[in-house]
């Protein structure tokens, strides 16, 4: 009786090494693997970043053979929320997951901060420009005693991911998505997109 009542003690928690989001009960062998599934599922608009790399999946639980997913829409102009939804429930489905529930959470909203590290690298070995992390800043000439001159003054100094410049310029405000700008190098006249900031 003794020793049973020992096993049954509430486990001491080392917090160091455990990550306060993390509950290790709840995390069965089917979230993981369902968590690892959904991650993978790509983005239909910028199909180099997964659902993992934009940072949008903000829960994945099985319980009872029931899965449910909750995640953030990214841009609100973009589409593709539909079709990744879609996507994951197939990718679920097809994976032996037949009871799947994919929700979306909308607060709080979701910001171009939460894509990853690795999800910005991708961006940029495509040519891509990633969004900003310190959100959208405006360039200012260096030194209150310079005039500024607001009309060609750069809205921001962005780098080129082709030669890493940061003369560059916006040539339109919607590239062929509502979640991307165009841009043009004028160090290397590369015409390169950039992965609006929100
Ligand atoms: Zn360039």
């Amino acid at each position: 009786m003794r020793s049973e009542r020992a096993a049954r003690a509430i486990p001491v928690r080392h917090k160091k090494n455990v990550p306060d989001r993390v509950a290790p009960a709840a995390l069965g062998p089917d979230t993981n693997r369902a968590r690892r599934i959904v991650e993978a599922v790509a983005d239909p608009e910028l199909p180099m970043l997964t659902v993992g790399d934009l940072g949008i999946l903000r829960d994945v639980s099985v319980e009872d053979g029931k899965v449910v997913v909750s995640i953030t829409p990214t841009f609100s102009g973009c589409p593709a929320v539909a079709e990744i939804r879609g996507d994951v429930y197939g990718r679920l489905v097809d994976a032996g997951f037949t009871d799947v529930e994919v929700r979306t959470v909308l607060n709080p909203p979701w910001s171009s901060d939460w894509i990853t590290a690795e999800g910005r690298r991708k961006l940029a070995a495509a040519g891509i420009a990633p969004p900003d992390s310190r959100g959208s800043t405006i360039v200012r000439p260096a030194g209150a005693a310079v005039p500024l001159t607001l009309t060609t003054a750069p809205e921001r100094g962005l780098a080129c991911p082709a030669c890493g410049s940061r003369d560059t310029e916006r040539t339109a405000a919607f590239g062929s998505t509502a979640c991307k700008d165009l841009y043009r190098c004028r160090g290397c006249a590369e015409p390169f997109e950039h992965i609006r900031e929100v």
